[in-house]
């Protein structure tokens, strides 16, 4: 049965979409059976695993609101070695929809139980955003991998992520725990990020993995060519450890 991870962090651009691709690709690398969920209508994770978010006949949008069985809705694209369960832009209508629905918080998790037993992990990219659509992100999971980039600011944000978390794991979802924090973008010349990187590690102890994922332009370029850093460049420092990370995932069979 498959385990089920969120990659979230409600701060836009620190790097969710960039590890869900390369944790899913980097998983499947190592054997595993990878679905990949893009949940944000920005669909940038769909884009980059080679898919062309415009021209989908069903997306996670259409499963959400129940006018799609999920096992038709999800996609293999080519390349990547995971398989899709695509978005695009229609997905913020659903942000709407969802409020007048039954079990509304519980949509996805319903559609995935009926496809978990085909896979070992389930990754789900959420919008930067605590909105019904990570909630139902969060309560189809059992885990929550948090990507930061080590300032001042991330901190401060982290706060609201850990307590979201706390509360939904004491009412909607009590499986829900933080798998991770996992450092991203990382630059060792800079100061600021070994400081915030040690005051993570006081604070969250053995949550903060020991694996850094280090700015790198290999991961940055990927996207344009449909493919995850992993895919697009194997030996850039950015795919290597984004693989290491997957490596510790299994390892420590969270
Ligand atoms: P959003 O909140 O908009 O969904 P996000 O949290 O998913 O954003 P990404 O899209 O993964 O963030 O990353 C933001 C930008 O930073 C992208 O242009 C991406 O290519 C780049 N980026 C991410 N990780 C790295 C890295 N390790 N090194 C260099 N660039 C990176
Ligand atoms: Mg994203």
């Amino acid at each position: 049965m498959a385990k089920i991870f969120c990659i979230a962090n409600q701060k836009g651009g620190v790097g969710k979409t960039t590890t869900t691709v390369n944790l899913a690709a980097s998983l499947a690398k190592y054997g595993q059976r990878v679905l990949l969920v893009d949940l944000d209508p920005q669909g940038n994770s769909t884009m980059g695993s080679g898919v062309d978010k415009h021209s989908l006949p069903a997306t996670v949008y259409q499963v959400l609101i129940g006018h799609k069985d999920i096992a038709g809705a999800i996609v293999s694209p080519p390349e990547v070695g995971y398989a899709l369960l695509a978005a695009n832009r229609n997905l913020a209508g659903a942000e709407v929809e969802l409020v007048g629905l039954e079990r509304r918080e519980y949509r996805l998790k319903d559609a995935l139980k009926t496809v978990q037993h085909q896979y070992d992990y389930i990754l789900i990219d959420c919008p930067p955003s605590l909105s019904m659509l990570t909630l139902n992100g969060l309560c189809s999971a059992q885990g929550v991998i948090i990507p930061m980039q080590c300032e001042y600011f991330a901190l401060e944000g982290l706060s609201d992520l850990v307590s979201t978390i706390q509360s939904l794991h004491a009412n909607l979802n009590p499986d829900l725990k933080i798998i991770c924090l996992l450092r991203v973008m990382f630059d060792m010349r800079i100061t600021l990020q070994q400081q915030v990187s040690e005051q993570l590690k006081s604070h969250f102890g053995d949550k903060v993995f020991d694996v850094i994922i280090p700015r790198n332009v290999r991961l940055a370029e990927a996207p344009s060519y449909g493919l995850p850093g992993v895919v697009y460049d194997p030996s850039s420092r950015g795919a290597k450890a984004y693989l290491e990370f997957a490596k510790e995932l299994i390892a420590k069979n969270i």
